[in-house]
């Protein structure tokens, strides 16, 4: 008998997405990008075989399950080749925020839909003047009436033009400045105001970034996430617990997402390894081509392991335990995976840099795993002060 750290429930999840991944492969998932459109095809099956809303209750379509089972997903699908980024917004920050935060009514409207893949939802935290510092933000939501009127700018926000709606972060007017006192809103991005432009960023991708203008945007009373200001006097801050409650799992996922991205290229430059051959042996019984390969699969072995543990602290309701393993999962998820990148295209020579092997356009790619959506510095940050309790520079 085989003993593993996944369940039996976990090992079969992970051999039937990989399944689906194989079954699309690669090929398919380059060719819905060259030709402008979304892998739509495998994003529906994967919803109709109820993969895309694992995490979400069972009570509102769902699987039932947790993020484990979503990052178990992403992981697959992007060591098949098609990493399908916008789980890592849809079910798992919208879909978390809503079914843990959301009114009934909220939860009846998106979670059936974000779980089945027919509706999606993009999230827009950052800011052009805030960035990394999300305690500047200032998109400000002031009420008229009952309804809201919301103003403010977001950038790189991913999958806005696919999206049935945006889970925007801001904060009340009389919440203006100072520690963020965040109120996430739902909003239609077909809404009078919601000004959206594409960004031309250098990534080969099927989701698109955009920069957001929100002026005066009305929204009614019901689009704030919870029904009611996050943060009346005396209160409790839930807008802080709701923010914290996506941008857990939104680590985890980011993780996920950059391990499955290491997983495929390391498995590409493993293959022309062990055929390529320039002398009498293949290129990979050389010492220097086949170490960094070995060090690469032991970082994402081990990045996956802190990615467990942060899933199952997230899973069990230790939010501030999962904070700390969260963020070192995509700390050591998106080293991992930047270095795999940078040594499968590098092993491949001069068809590492071609089209037609296509693992040159995963180093742009393994680069956002560094920086969003949350730099490796501001994790250092994160651990140095909390974890080791070091004096902060800023
Ligand atoms: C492809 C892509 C998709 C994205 N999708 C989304 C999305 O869907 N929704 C969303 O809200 N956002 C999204 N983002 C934004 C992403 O979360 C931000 O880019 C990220 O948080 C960093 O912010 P910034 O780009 O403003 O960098 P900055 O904050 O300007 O940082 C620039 C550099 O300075 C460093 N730095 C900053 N402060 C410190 C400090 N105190 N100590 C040490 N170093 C520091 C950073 O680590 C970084 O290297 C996306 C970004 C990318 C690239």
């Amino acid at each position: 008998m085989s003993v593993t750290l996944e369940t039996e429930e976990h090992k079969a999840l992970r051999a039937a997405v990989a399944a689906l991944g194989r079954r699309y492969g690669r090929e398919y998932f380059v060719r819905t990008v060259d030709e402008g459109r979304r892998p739509t095809e495998l994003w529906s099956e994967a919803g109709k075989l109820g993969y895309l809303g694992v995490n979400l209750p069972e009570e509102y379509g769902g699987g039932g399950g947790g993020i484990a089972e979503l990052a178990i997903v992403l992981e697959e699908l992007g060591a098949a080749g098609c990493p399908l980024m916008m789980l890592v917004v849809s079910p798992a920050i919208c879909g978390t925020v809503i079914a843990r935060f959301g009114t009934e009514e909220q939860k009846r409207t998106w979670l059936p839909g974000l779980a089945d893949g027919t509706r999606t939802m993009a999230f827009g935290i950052t800011e052009p003047d805030a960035g990394s510092n999300s305690h500047r933000i200032t998109t400000t939501a002031r009420r008229d009436g009952d309804d809201w009127l919301l103003t403010g700018r977001k950038v790189f926000i991913s999958g806005v033009d696919i999206a049935d709606a945006v889970l925007i972060v801001g904060r009340t007017e009389d919440a203006r400045t100072g520690r963020l006192k965040p109120c996430l809103f739902i909003v239609p991005p077909d809404a009078e105001g919601f000004q959206r432009r594409p960004i031309d960023m250098e990534l080969h991708a099927a989701e698109k970034q955009f920069e957001l203008v929100l002026d005066d945007v009305r929204l009614p009373a019901d689009a704030l996430v919870g029904g009611s200001p996050s943060h009346a006097p005396g209160g409790e801050d839930t807008g802080l617990l709701q923010l914290f409650a996506g941008l857990n799992p939104e680590r985890i996922m980011t993780a996920a997402f950059a391990i499955g991205m290491g997983r495929y290229a390391l498995a590409r430059a493993v293959e022309y390894a062990r055929e390529r051959t320039v002398w009498k042996t293949p290129i990979g019984a050389h010492q220097a081509i086949a170490h960094p390969l070995a060090q690469a699969h032991i970082d994402l072995e081990l990045a996956r392991l802190m990615t467990q543990k942060a899933a199952h602290l997230y899973d069990a309701g230790d939010d501030m335990g999962a904070g700390e393993a969260a963020n070192m999962a995509k700390y050591a998820a998106g080293e991992a995976c930047a270095r795999a990148v940078d040594q499968a295209v590098h092993t491949l020579g001069g068809n590492g840099l071609t089209r037609e092997f296509g693992l040159a356009s995963l180093v742009t790619a393994a680069r956002v795993t560094r920086i969003a959506p949350v730099s490796r510095e501001m994790i250092l940050n994160y651990v140095s002060h909390q974890t080791l309790g070091l004096p902060k520079s800023y």
